[in-house]
């Protein structure tokens, strides 16, 4: 994995000069997790709207002391029990990682009668990764007339997280196959299941991910430094 520890600039600078080698379609997350609130602050100064983080507890104690910042949107990206569903409605606007049938049913049901509606992606697993949760392409394909009856969830496209050590030739072969996979999906007209977005690319391999057609980047490293072991 690449390390970010020689971060050059300050936070702002950074994600100025990142913005300017993506196009204006694609979405710029900040991953904030175990990232502090004054760093937020400053990513939040230098123009960033949306926070992801994988946690719902870590999200919901930022949330009190960053109440006062109104125009945020709020991504969780981390896999979600299901005992922490109804929370994680409450804290956040999108949720990148539905990642099984079950969690999708579960959270259609509990949104069902909430004013706002969470947006939400299916978490697809391109590459076998006993690590990482999400439906294989063939299971997705099989699920998809049951998830079509999840309404309340506002289906808006896919999420994937590569597995790291990938060439670059890899990890561009896998994003367009995640692009490849919306593209049929879109074509079965499912009348609540939207394929306009794709959440793909983190600090490793974000470039490959746009080049592929993301339109939602997450990159936590590469804003913030590394993480603490
Ligand atoms: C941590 C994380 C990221 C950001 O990874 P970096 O390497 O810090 O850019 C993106 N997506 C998910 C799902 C993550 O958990």
């Amino acid at each position: 994995m690449t390390a970010f520890s020689q971060l050059s600039g300050t936070i702002a600078e950074r994600i100025h000069q990142i913005r300017q080698t993506l196009p204006d379609s694609v979405r710029l997350l900040a991953v904030t997790k175990q990232v502090s609130i004054e760093l937020m602050r400053a990513a939040y100064d230098a123009g960033v709207r949306d926070f992801a983080e994988n946690r719902v507890q870590e999200a919901e104690a930022k949330q009190v002391q960053l109440h006062d910042l109104t125009d945020v949107t709020w991504h969780l990206i981390g896999h979600l029990q299901s005992n922490k569903a109804q929370k994680a409605l409450e804290c956040f606007q999108w949720i990148h990682s539905i990642d099984d049938l079950k969690l999708a049913q579960r959270l259609n049901r509990l949104a069902a009668p909430l004013p706002q509606k969470p947006q939400s992606l299916l978490q697809v697993k391109l590459l076998p990764d006993p690590t990482k949760y999400g439906w294989s392409v063939a299971e997705l394909m099989n699920d998809l007339s049951v998830l079509n009856q999840c309404e309340d969830l506002r289906i808006q496209g896919l999420m994937t997280i590569l597995p790291y050590g990938l060439t670059s030739t890899e990890a561009t072969t896998a994003f367009q196959q995640m692009q490849t996979l919306a593209n049929t999906i879109r074509q079965q007209n499912l009348p609540h299941i939207q394929m306009q977005v794709l959440s793909m690319g983190m600090s490793n391999d974000y470039r490959f991910a746009v080049q592929a057609g993301a339109t939602m980047v997450r990159l936590g490293r590469i804003l913030f430094g590394d993480r603490p072991a």
